[in-house]
């Protein structure tokens, strides 16, 4: 693969084409453990849901006929069934999910009816219908078939679904390691005062915890010195883990001590591309590197603090999103609140604030844009994507809003 500047689709593209390969492996766990991992099974019903004919109401359940007052032979509370024989003009007091006695049809809210003793009388202005408020058996789902179906991301709206299949253990797809290793001569652990021209290794922290927010493992490597004899030891040792992709920031750019590429290439990675017609994160590489039967992908991202975590966000979240088949809408179309200013063909992803008023999205992108500007980016809560062939958007223009 050449040097060519690729787009950002082409380069997509070739993301996708190769992580699709790694097949993840899949483990068993704890149901309470299981919130936002990925279903790796088809999940069978193994009971009607619900299981039986019951009351959605407290209320009394009759057998339909046109009477209008009844006589109350009993109760049933939910759990607590006991057989009673309905006939016309009985009435059985029902709670909510209570199992239907099998002569009865229709239950009577109790908000609708009046009692004295054991005589029971429809108030005057209320209605009732044949069949109503009963759930039927099966009816939310029958058993035998699918009640949650592989590559379901687990909610807790999903666990209550498993949880009444009696699954205590689900298949679910391992979360992904993802090492992150920061270069350059210029970085101190972050608990330190920089001096002189030393800056604290922020992008160790940013990747490890936007690798947490996508719900996969990040091993921290810390960072290296911009040292050929260093760096290549940190590529060896990551390159031997167990991992299933190595992120790192910093010297993949044109500098004279931007050696990552030349490692790379050396350490038996195989370049996919170098340099997305992009901004910010332009020097993006991405290369391959084959182990045995695994893959481990390798993103070489810019230093800078901006251009890394944005990288990561329409690079790599993206890619693992498709490998999981997940399909989240994760963009809002909003209103430009001012004019931007794009004189470029490059695809922008600029820093935004997007907010709901009046009825619509609306955004604003006050920041410099620049892209060594963490602590502006900080204060973003979106990305704006500005395609390469538009160019200074106006106010008033509806833009794509990427949620970060
Ligand atoms: P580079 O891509 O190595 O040319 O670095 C670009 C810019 O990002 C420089 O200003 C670096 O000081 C800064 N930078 C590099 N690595 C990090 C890091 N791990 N954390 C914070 N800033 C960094
Ligand atoms: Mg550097």
């Amino acid at each position: 693969m050449s040097n060519k500047l690729i787009s950002y689709d082409n380069a997509m593209e070739i993301i996708k084409g190769e992580i699709k390969r790694l097949s993840p492996r899949t483990e068993e766990i704890d149901l309470l453990n299981s919130l936002n991992y990925i279903l790796a099974e088809d999940v069978i019903a193994d009971i009607d849901m619900p299981p039986f004919d019951n009351s959605a109401m407290d209320g009394y359940a009759i057998k339909f006929s046109d009477k209008k007052n009844w006589e109350i032979i009993g109760e049933i509370s939910a759990g607590n069934y006991s057989s009673l024989t309905l006939s016309e003009g009985d009435a059985v007091l029902i709670t909510t999910g209570s199992k239907i006695p099998p002569e009865a049809d229709t239950v009577i809210p109790i908000e609708d009816v009046e009692t004295s003793g054991n005589a029971l009388v429809l108030k005057p202005n209320a209605h009732f219908k044949k069949g109503m408020n009963i759930r039927t058996k099966g009816n939310d789902l029958e058993k035998g078939k699918i009640t949650v179906s592989s590559f379901t991301k687990i909610g807790p709206n999903v666990i209550a679904a498993l949880a009444s299949c009696g699954k205590i253990k689900v298949k679910v797809y391992n979360k992904l390691k993802i090492a992150v290793l920061s270069t350059g001569d210029e970085l101190i652990p972050v608990n330190q005062i920089p001096h002189d021209d030393k800056i604290r290794a922020s992008n160790n922290y940013s990747l490890s915890a936007a690798i947490t927010g996508i719900n996969h493992l990040p091993v921290n490597l810390g960072f290296a010195k911009d040292d050929k004899e260093i760096i290549r030891r940190k590529i060896k040792d990551a390159l031997e883990m167990d991992i299933d992709m190595l992120i790192t920031t910093g010297g993949v750019s044109v500098g004279k001590y931007d050696y990552l590429l030349e490692l790379f290439d050396e350490a038996g990675i195989e370049k996919k591309f170098w340099r997305v017609n992009i901004k910010p994160g332009k020097p993006i590489y991405f290369g391959v590197y084959k182990k045995d039967k695994k893959k481990i992908l390798v993103f070489g991202l810019p230093g800078n603090p901006v251009s890394s975590l944005v990288n990561f966000y329409i690079f790599i979240k993206p890619a693992v999103d498709y490998l999981y088949h997940q399909n989240e809408i994760n963009f809002h179309t909003a209103i430009l609140q001012h004019d931007l200013k794009k004189t470029d063909t490059k695809r922008h992803f600029s820093r935004g604030i997007i907010f709901y008023e009046e009825d619509e999205w609306r955004v604003k992108a006050e920041f410099s844009q620049s892209s060594g500007n963490l602590i502006e980016m900080s204060r973003a809560n979106c990305l704006i994507e500005i395609e390469e062939n538009k160019i200074n958007p106006l106010k008033g223009e509806k833009v794509k809003c990427i949620m970060i």
